[in-house]
């Protein structure tokens, strides 16, 4: 999954056109403004109620096409002195994709950082929306009290899934779980681990709050390894370094390794609308007419309804240990 999606010279997110309409997927800021500059008033709110430290890390992981963070910087030139006071900092792996950045952000320094745990000590304000969905997983299989793990195995030019023949172990998270039947399929996923604990600890240790943006669910349940190409699913090992391949997040994990305060996992339309989302479609809504109020009313639907990507993707924030709980959960 990793070397498919971040290879240098074959990896999807290095060589094909990922994004929009005629990409293999539209994520949400590229749906609507909306979107980013909510956020970017999350970002600002949670920096005001920590009383507006002089210097901060704005980190966002997996940035895209640098649509997000340019709504949230332009959401956010009013705020008095949010803007003096950070440094934007980006967490791409993909060559190609910092190089759209560049392009988009130009009107701010930028550094793009490729050690989350050398982050400066000072407070981390960050955002991820559906970075995590492509971080690699593994996959296990309780058999009784031991556990196998699957396993790509080639007979002979094809490739197929298969089961290690020696037991392995299995996180404690995983391992302890009462609720996994035999033969249940479960995943793990150790750098949404890693780097939850990384960046848990700087907002633990020097304040600070973030949001994590993601189609998944509490606790991993089931075989959720998917390819996308063209907007249609296709099969894993179809297309491998030019399809999207992705995996349910488990906030449960993410929760588990971080060491700050985690808010409860909250639906996104929900979140979207307690942030006010509805009130901004409509000022919006005023200065449109014709398709261009359609396509918003769309937008708008789309990020929110039960139906769309309202349930389906949820958000969790992290935050120092005895603050009060960010704004919308
Ligand atoms: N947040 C953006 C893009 C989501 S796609 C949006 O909402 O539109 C996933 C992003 O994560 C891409 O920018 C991809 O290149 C990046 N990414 C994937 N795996 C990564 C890794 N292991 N390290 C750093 N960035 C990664």
């Amino acid at each position: 999954m990793a070397f498919c999606l971040n290879d240098p010279s074959f990896g999807y997110y290095h060589t094909q056109r990922v994004f929009g309409q005629n990409g293999d997927f539209i994520t949400a800021p590229e749906i609507s403004q909306m979107f980013g500059e909510l956020l970017g008033l999350w970002l600002a709110q949670s920096w005001i109620e920590q009383n507006r430290p002089k210097q901060f890390t704005l980190l966002e992981l997996g940035p895209g096409q640098g649509t997000l963070m340019a709504d949230v910087l332009r959401a956010t030139t009013k705020i008095a002195g949010f803007h003096d006071a950070l440094r934007l900092c980006l967490f791409e792996s993909s060559k190609q994709l910092r190089i759209e950045q560049k392009k988009k952000l130009s009107r701010y320094a930028v550094r793009w950082e490729t050690n989350l745990t050398s982050l400066p000590d000072q407070p981390l304000f960050f955002v991820a929306n559906e970075f995590f969905d492509a971080l690699a997983i593994h996959q296990f299989r309780r058999t009784g009290d031991i556990w196998l793990e699957r396993i790509i195995a080639a007979k002979g030019e094809e490739l197929e899934l298969s089961m290690s023949h020696a037991p392995v172990q299995v996180p404690d998270i995983l391992d302890k779980r009462k609720d996994i039947a035999d033969g249940d399929i479960v995943e793990f996923c150790p750098d949404a681990a890693r780097i939850s604990t990384a960046l848990s600890a700087k907002i633990e240790n020097h304040g600070g709050a973030g949001v994590i943006i993601d189609y998944g669910n509490w606790a991993s349940r089931g075989d959720t390894l998917q390819a996308v190409k063209d907007h249609k699913t296709v099969g894993v090992f179809d297309a491998p370094g030019t399809s999207d391949l992705t995996a349910h997040v488990d906030f449960e994990t993410l929760a588990h390794f971080s060491s700050c305060a985690v808010s409860p996992m909250t639906p996104q339309g929900l979140f979207l609308e307690r942030l006010g989302i509805t009130e901004r479609a409509n000022i919006l809504a005023k200065f449109l007419c014709d398709e261009a109020l359609e396509l918003h009313l769309a937008a708008h639907r789309r990020l929110t309804h039960p139906d769309e990507m309202g349930t389906l993707f949820k958000t969790m924030a992290l935050y120092p240990s005895g603050q009060s709980i960010p704004a919308g959960f």
